[in-house]
């Protein structure tokens, strides 16, 4: 066992559900590999236990004078203390808005964001649909294109900051792709953006379970504006994502949902909201997913962020290096295992010849091994790297219409959480040539 699978083991009795097995199509129960880290990754046991102490204590904050409403205020204000060390942003600038993941949150800032007519933000073509669509469908999208292995075009970046400039009002872009696992140089991304009088918003859903996050001080031209990101993926359950925004930004425009908490006063006929945070986080909040959120990043820093980037850095070559000996095997951006300090443990890939829904079925129901396939909810990205033309796009696009889903073009993707083993990753070996064998 290397070094890095002693860390595995060192940290997996924090990770909730890891020793579980399950059925097969066998009859065998098989011990559970869990590749699918990018989708959501189980939860700390330290969160559960911060859950279970807080809630003999819980109680609705902010207006309820009772102890226990006092404590719950205490404990929600704490998290938010937490989540802005743990970014590395600045209180005197940045609030953090609560939501309930990554979407939402990115939705609240492209219908906050007050463009005039000839204004427009800047995405790119490597998104996940959550921070592509907001922007197609509340603002003016622009796109930065990305190169035949999918990685970020920075010249066409520079390119369309300078050909639009003062016309883009914001740069958002992925911290790392949830396809390629390409991490994204955003501190150059975030420099450029300045300099042609954009902000930069991350979407870090990807990026903050896996590297650390630094929002940088606001007088560095380098800093990030608006960081997003979700618990779910970040070993919180499911329910609570934090969006890290310039408080001055908040202070304008209208709440995007209005209710209660959102207001200072009341009238008939007239309403003045109050100040962020609380005027964007309408109705009651989710205390404890603050707390689990603000719980998981505290366990990320006590195992120690070099050690997660270095485990997972060292799952990533090893299977890097192993799916390369498979023939007939077709990996989605970088296939080259000395090539892993700017991408994530995330691989994207097909057995040529087979189908990803079948290949992932085996994987599920023989193997027990949980990956995803389909188009990650990245669909123009994934087109791109899986070359589908435009007459089989819109082949493919009848079909679908017809109700026809046999043949949709996709990919496989394992994904690794800090608690995978390369004993795991020889299992998963191990299955795709027993596919490519037909021993199935
Ligand atoms: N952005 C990226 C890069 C993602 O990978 C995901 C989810 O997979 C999201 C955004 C959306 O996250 P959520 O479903 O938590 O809103």
């Amino acid at each position: 066992m290397s070094v890095y699978d002693s860390d595995a083991e060192k940290i997996r009795p924090l990770i909730i559900g890891c020793e579980q097995k399950v059925p097969t199509l066998s009859g065998e129960m098989k011990p559970y590999i869990n590749f699918d880290n990018a989708a959501s990754t189980p939860s700390f046991k330290p969160v559960l236990e911060a859950i279970n102490q807080f809630m003999p204590w819980y109680s609705s904050i902010h207006r309820g004078a009772g102890f226990k409403s006092q404590l719950s205020t205490l404990v929600y204000d704490k998290t938010r203390e937490i989540v802005l060390q743990y970014c590395k942003a600045e209180p005197q600038f940045h609030t953090v808005v609560y939501g309930k993941n990554t979407t939402e949150l990115v939705n609240k800032v492209s219908k906050r964001l007050m463009t005039a007519d000839d204004e427009f933000v800047l995405t790119t073509r490597m998104e996940h649909h959550s921070n592509d669509l907001p922007w197609r469908y509340h603002q003016k999208a622009l796109f930065v294109e990305v190169d035949e292995k999918g990685r970020l075009d920075l010249e066409d970046l520079r390119r369309k900051l300078k050909a639009y400039k003062g016309k883009i009002k914001l740069l958002a872009m992925t911290g790392a792709s949830n396809v390629t696992g390409y991490i994204n140089p955003i501190y150059q991304a975030a420099q450029m953006a300045h300099e042609y009088g954009a902000q930069i918003l991350v979407d870090a859903a990807q990026l903050a379970p896996h590297r650390p996050l630094d929002m940088k001080a606001q007088d560095d031209p380098q800093h990030i504006d608006f960081l997003v990101f979700s618990g779910h993926k970040i070993y919180a359950p499911f329910g609570q994502g934090a969006l890290i925004a310039d408080i001055a930004f908040l202070e304008q425009g209208m709440p995007d949902q209005v209710g209660g908490g959102v207001i200072d006063i009341v009238d008939n006929d007239y309403a003045y909201w109050t100040s962020p945070p609380d005027k964007d986080e309408a109705g009651t909040p989710n205390v404890v997913g603050a707390l689990a959120l603000a719980r998981a990043l505290q366990v990320f820093q006590e195992i120690g962020l070099d050690v997660i980037v270095e485990h997972e850095k060292e799952l990533t070559r090893y299977a890097l290096q192993k799916m390369k000996e498979i023939p007939g095997i077709t990996i989605y951006g970088s296939d080259d295992p000395q090539e892993v300090d700017d991408r994530l443990g995330v691989i994207t890939f097909n057995l040529d010849g087979y189908y990803h829904a079948f290949v992932s079925a085996v994987l599920t129901y023989e193997h027990a091994i949980g990956v995803r396939n389909g188009c990650f909810c990245a669909h123009p990205y994934l087109k791109r790297l899986l070359k589908v033309t435009p007459e089989q796009n819109a082949a493919f696009e009848q079909r679908l219409k017809e109700g026809d889903h046999s043949d949709i073009p996709g990919a496989i993707r394992m994904s690794f959480g800090i608690y995978n083993t390369k004993q795991e990753i020889d299992r998963f070996i191990q299955a795709l040539k027993d596919i490519k064998n037909n021993k199935i």
